[in-house]
């Protein structure tokens, strides 16, 4: 991780230890304000400064952290090569008007004799979770030692990771914690490829094929429009197109209710499409809430 210069954040704090981060919030709670938080692994892109933008609208103060959480990622994935880009992070942060960088390390999140899990389920089972086992058991576990450490009264998560953002949005409720959880659209490149932090490990190539989970997200939405209620259809419409485009692994696609991410059988409300492929080792996700009309 790069270091940070004392004397490059005169404005905005960074904050990397539970004292300074309490004193922070305390701070804030003195003055009356509301705190919004939202959490990140960093190498940000403008979805994450959208997150921070709805965070800014819903509270007087805000928080970002960045973490890069071991414990949500497999064996097998990409923790040691995730990227890294610190200093530029902090610019971005400032200029766009973060009140607080919380930059905690492994040590401050998990000190040893750390032995809490937290597992919500079978929802984290499920998807993404079939193949990466434990990702979000490592999710709920961070965010809810984020959000004991920040106690903000919104968290702000991308709709990008929609699974996530139904399971955080359970494990509050369920943990009965005093927190409003906002949701925020995706952000998509011109030609419809879901900003990723992940986007920068595809090559020209992979890049040009990438569109194609954007491409199935439109045209079932495009089939529904025009009438098709039959939940297989519109999976496999999605799918034809994803496996057309060359991609290496199609590892779902499923059609979802939006609030529970059960299967539907028979389309009622508007459902949920959620889709992940894998270019080369890299893995995307993507979705689309399948509406009638925009
Ligand atoms: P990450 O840094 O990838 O863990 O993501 C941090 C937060 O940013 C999560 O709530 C993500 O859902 C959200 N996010 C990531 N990419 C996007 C995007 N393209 N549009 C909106 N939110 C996003």
């Amino acid at each position: 991780m790069d270091s940070i210069p004392e004397t490059s954040s005169p404005s905005m704090p960074v904050l990397t230890d539970l004292a300074s981060l309490r004193r922070w919030i305390a701070d804030c709670r003195a003055q009356g304000e509301q705190i919004g938080f939202v959490p990140t692994m960093g190498a940000l892109h403008p979805g994450h400064l959208a997150l921070l933008q709805a965070a800014r609208n819903a509270t007087q103060r805000v928080v970002v952290s960045i973490f890069v959480n071991p414990t949500q990622f497999g064996p097998q994935e990409d923790f040691a090569r995730y990227p890294r880009t610190l200093e530029q992070d902090r610019a971005l942060l400032e200029k766009a008007g973060c009140d607080a960088l919380f930059l905690p390390d492994a040590a401050l999140m998990y000190p040893p004799g750390f032995q809490t899990t937290v597992q919500v389920e079978p929802l984290g089972s499920d998807l993404c979770g079939r193949t990466r086992p434990g990702h979000f058991a490592g999710v709920a576990l961070v965010v809810t030692l984020l959000l004991h450490m920040v106690q903000p009264d919104v968290i702000v998560l991308g709709l990008k990771d929609y699974q996530q953002f139904v399971l955080l949005r359970r494990l509050v409720q369920d943990l009965a914690m005093p927190i409003q959880v906002v949701g925020v659209p995706t952000v998509r490149e011109s030609d419809g490829l879901a900003l990723s932090s992940r986007n920068r490990y595809l090559d020209e190539k992979q890049r040009h094929q990438a569109r194609c989970l954007y491409q199935a997200l439109v045209a079932a939405r495009d089939m529904r429009r025009s009438g098709q209620t039959d939940p297989l259809v519109l999976e496999e419409t999605a799918r034809q197109i994803l496996e057309a485009s060359g991609v290496d692994v199609v590892e779902y696609v499923a059609l979802r209710d939006q609030v529970t991410l059960l299967p539907v059988t028979r389309i009622q409300e508007d459902p949920v499409l959620l889709m992940a492929v894998k270019l080369g080792t890299t893995r995307l996700i993507d979705n689309m809430v399948l509406s009638v009309a925009d």
